[in-house]
């Protein structure tokens, strides 16, 4: 895998953290059980977030960038040739070539960063 797109999948995976922890805030659960309070842990995860991006190369982390800002999402899964962030079919040409993965691809619909699944 193109070690840029493992950055984004991490990237991804963090930030789906980051709105998990923002959205249910643990308040079910006693404050004492944790070794780090929410606010804490969100702290930390902008700052590991922060760090990621600074690794990507120029072009894949400006449209990284503008991707989180406008779509949420910046990586999308492709399965049976589908786009999961548009539910458009990328051109198969792409979608049947071996190590797809290898290179940064992006959505040609909705310029999502792609990752192939199947
Ligand atoms: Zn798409």
């Amino acid at each position: 895998m193109h070690p840029q797109l493992e950055l984004l999948l991490e990237l991804q995976d963090l930030q789906a953290q980051r709105r998990a922890l923002q959205e249910e805030p643990l308040r079910d659960m006693e404050e004492a059980v944790f070794e780090l309070r929410p606010v804490e842990a969100l702290a930390l995860l902008d700052e590991k977030i922060s760090e990621l991006v600074g690794r990507l190369e120029g072009s894949i982390q400006r449209r990284y960038v503008e991707l989180t800002e406008t779509q949420g999402r910046a990586v999308a899964p492709v399965l049976s040739g589908i786009c999961y962030g548009c539910f458009v079919a990328t051109p198969t040409a792409w979608s049947s070539e071996a190590g797809r993965n290898d290179t940064i691809g992006v959505c040609a619909h909705c310029g999502r960063f792609l990752y192939y699944v199947d």
